[in-house]
């Protein structure tokens, strides 16, 4: 379908783009063809499929640059618990779904990107060809990958840091099928990646593998970086040195990696992110809501010259809640009132997660040749009202609430408000059904984990 959406706000990008008030927008298959001002694109467009925009912004869509929607099975509990959530109970619960379960829980989590105005996610995930699929269907832009380890992360919880090859090829194969099976689907719109979990439980043999693979396929490389004190200690340990020096003297940084949190990064270690050209994705929600305030240290490392993607990581697909915890967190840390910019945090979550994925030419502003992936947000509720300076509005205020249509290369994944490629209530029925399943499952292969029970539903 050839849309143009006319009358709007139309906000190209972020610090660096322009807003056009009464602004339009035209869509030919998946590609914008024109942006400008209604009364000059009306007339050039009149065989196109007419959408008012009066009274909403149409934004490029939100580059979720680090989640995982499978482990929104977890939400409202590990946030409040002292312990090791990534080893203590989003590592076992993985491992304890089934592919029905983790499917249910991806699609959650995608209506609720969709919903919150995101059009790419980036979801690392473990046994993720047993519901790629589901994620597919949704019509969402997707990098996937299967997040590789040979570290036995069923017994760090435990202590026990152990590695071991054959525990290690399982991951591999799935990350080989995943890319077999998946990368390039729906004319490009699936990417696979080839995601290290974290420097602590990697071995050297399996950073080399990957990049083997990386290689083979062309792919593009993830990891998380510098996430935890457990991590850092154990990097010491058996490497003698930092995470981001771990990864560096095993080629492991470079402009094709993604790495999420560099929270305990060391001045130097910046130093080497900078240098690489790594891409880093910052997720000031999960990090803070875990009293991690090491995380609000985005300008220092900005300054430094690296480029800084936004992602929501656990619990929330929200990038609207990150975008907002993000500068708050990071005007705090520092105590300046003026950044980061409202412009900058929006560049953070749509052209910067671009850049991170090397699709800087094709994606995060609205740009005629660009992909259409498109948010349209409604501007006449409560908490949007007065515009003054729409950036800051929309940054510090916005909510998923507002958005009211979404597109992804062309295609509408929500309009008026509802979902176009998901049954929302089954959706939502199915992920708790799941969830009570999982956590029942837990706890029976891993009694010593503290299990909740949810209630049904
Ligand atoms: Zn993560």
């Amino acid at each position: 379908m050839d849309v143009l959406i006319k009358n709007a706000t139309v906000v190209t990008g972020g610090a660096t783009g322009e807003i056009i008030n009464d602004g339009a927008l035209a869509v030919q298959g998946d590609t914008i063809v024109a942006v400008g001002k209604t009364s000059d694109l009306e007339s050039v467009y009149q065989t196109f499929t007419v959408i008012d925009g009066t009274g909403k912004a149409i934004l490029p869509g939100f580059i979720n640059s680090h989640t995982h929607t499978v482990l929104n099975v977890l939400r409202g509990t590990v946030e409040d618990m002292e312990v090791d959530s990534v080893y203590m109970y989003m590592t076992p619960i993985t491992f304890a779904m089934n592919d029905d379960e983790r499917s249910a829980l991806a699609a959650l989590s995608c209506a609720e990107a969709i919903r919150s105005g995101s059009t790419t996610l980036v979801d690392p995930g473990r046994f993720v060809p047993g519901y790629a699929q589901t994620m597919v269907d949704t019509g969402l832009r997707l990098y996937l990958s299967e997040t590789c380890v040979d570290a036995v992360t069923t017994k760090i919880r435990l202590g026990i840091y152990e590695y071991s090859h054959e525990w290690g090829q399982d991951f591999l194969k799935r990350a080989v099928a995943l890319a077999e099976e998946f990368h390039g689907q729906g004319n490009g719109r699936i990417q696979c990646q080839i995601a290290a979990h974290a420097p602590d439980n990697c071995s050297p043999w399996m950073l080399a593998e990957l990049n083997d693979l990386s290689q083979t396929y062309g792919l593009r490389r993830t990891t998380h970086l510098a996430q935890s004190v457990g991590e850092v200690e154990q990097v010491r340990k058996f490497a003698g040195v930092t995470p981001a020096e771990y990864l560096r003297d095993n080629d492991w940084l470079g402009d094709d990696v993604l790495a999420a949190h560099w929270s305990h990064c060391t001045e130097s270690d910046i130093e080497i992110l900078a240098e690489s050209g790594v891409h880093i994705a910052h997720c000031p929600a999960s990090g803070s809501r875990g009293g991690f305030h090491r995380a609000a240290n985005m300008l220092s490392i900005v300054d430094a010259g690296v480029n800084v993607a936004l992602g929501t990581d656990n619990m929330s697909e929200d990038m609207f809640d990150a975008m907002k915890i993000g500068i708050a967190l990071n005007r705090g840390k520092r105590g300046d009132r003026a950044r980061p910019t409202p412009g900058e945090m929006l560049d953070a979550a749509t052209i910067n997660g671009a850049k991170a994925l090397g699709r800087e030419a094709d994606l995060g502003s609205l740009k005629v040749g660009k992909h259409a992936d498109i948010v349209m947000v409604n501007l006449r509720t409560p908490n949007m009202t007065p515009v003054i300076n729409l950036l800051s509005n929309l940054v510090h205020y916005g909510q998923a609430g507002n958005v009211e249509a979404v597109m992804v290369a062309g295609r509408f994944l929500m309009q008026d408000g509802e979902l176009t490629t998901m049954n929302e209530q089954d959706v939502l029925r199915h992920a708790q059904e799941a969830t009570v399943s999982a956590w029942g499952r837990l706890s029976e292969i891993y009694p010593d984990i503290p299990a909740l029970q949810p209630p049904d539903w």
